[in-house]
């Protein structure tokens, strides 16, 4: 059932947070535009997108990153596997000419969700500084 489902999705998180609306796309409780997977990572279409391109790469397992900064020695592989995530799906959707990869980190980095995610953008010329 997707209660069932819901509860094998939040039983890994190590943290007190509740689970997020991300663990319920990794469930497939609710619907994503996923364009990548693997045992470790899923990247789907952003719902608001704020580029022509614009996708998250997320842990499938929160594992107690529901913020970059909350991240340790432990994390270091997985960190590692969602940046290199993020170029390859960013070649396949053709952004050679470039792109930009964001993380949010808490109420000053406007966090909304707290399951770490990366932010890829590209198909047009991006400005610096972001807002
Ligand atoms: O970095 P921050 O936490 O603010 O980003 C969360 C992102 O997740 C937003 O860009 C939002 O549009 C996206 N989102 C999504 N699908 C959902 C809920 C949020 O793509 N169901």
């Amino acid at each position: 059932s997707a209660e069932e489902a819901a509860a094998k999705a939040a039983a890994h998180l190590a943290d007190t947070e509740p689970a997020t609306i991300f663990d319920k796309i990794v469930s497939k409780e609710i619907p994503a535009n996923v364009i990548y997977e693997d045992d470790e990572a899923l990247a789907f279409r952003d719902i608001s997108p704020q580029a022509p391109v614009h996708f998250l790469v997320i842990p499938k397992k929160r594992n107690g990153l529901t913020r970059l900064s909350k991240a340790t020695p432990e994390h270091k592989a997985l960190l590692g596997h969602l940046l290199y995530v993020a170029q390859l799906v960013a070649m396949k959707e053709n952004l050679g000419e470039g792109f930009r990869v964001c993380i949010n980190d808490g109420p000053n980095g406007c966090q909304s969700v707290y399951h770490l995610h990366l932010h890829v953008m590209g198909g047009r010329q991006l400005t610096w500084p972001p807002g």
